[in-house]
């Protein structure tokens, strides 16, 4: 089983993620967290240099570093896990570069969702989480937490609704997959649909 959490910045992504998973453990089950950008060590050097490099990155190629980080770490961290019966939770997929590099970059959305089924051979999520937030709320979020977001600073506001957008265009389209949630319900509300949604696919 392969789930993904998706959404802007500030979305609340790893609190749900970190709270599927420790749920899922209580129930006995064999649970594997991972995360793109940086779920492995290859991965951490491309999210430091996807993330906080000096001077721009050209979309192509901020695609393509974002589809090396994620082609290794299906192949070396997610395949083997699902293969060996354990659930895999991971924070971004391919939903994310289909939101940030096709909609907030303006690059070719079918492109780079097949960029992505190539960067892992095709490896779909059986579940997929979707924060939904305006960011706004996200941005405000960052700034309490005093999380340095480098990208975050420097990027529009309209790049940021562009991602949203994308991310809704992708839940309407593949409805059975997605699981939208409004990421200013409570912490414990949202943990509970999760796991509502989650429960019927075990
Ligand atoms: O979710 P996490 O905090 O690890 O994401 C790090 C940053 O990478 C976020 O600011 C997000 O905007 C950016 N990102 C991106 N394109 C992706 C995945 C993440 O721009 N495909």
């Amino acid at each position: 089983l392969f789930i993904t959490l998706e959404g802007g910045d500030g979305s609340g992504k790893s609190t749900q993620s970190a709270l599927l998973t420790r749920w899922l453990h209580e129930q006995g089950r064999e649970v594997v967290h991972s995360r793109e950008p940086g779920g492995t060590d290859l991965g951490l050097e491309l999210r430091e240099i996807v993330l906080h490099r000096r001077g721009h990155i050209a979309p192509r190629a901020e695609a393509l570093l974002y589809a090396a980080d994620r082609a290794h770490n299906i192949a070396t961290t997610v395949r083997p896990a699902i293969e060996a019966g354990a659930i895999v939770i991971q924070d971004r997929y391919l939903d994310s570069s289909v939101a940030y590099q096709g909609a907030g970059r303006v690059l070719d959305a079918t492109e780079v969702r097949s960029l992505s089924l190539w960067a892992t051979e095709g490896l779909l999520p059986d579940l997929t989480v979707l924060l939904d937030l305006d960011p706004t709320v996200g941005r405000s979020r960052l700034d309490e937490a005093r999380t340095r977001y480098d990208r975050l600073e420097s990027e529009q506001q309209e790049f940021h609704e562009r991602v949203r957008a994308g991310y809704l265009e992708l839940a309407a389209a593949e409805p059975d997959r997605f699981l939208v949630l409004p990421a200013t319900d409570s912490i414990d509300d949202i943990a509970a649909r999760i796991r509502d949604r989650v429960s019927a696919l075990l």
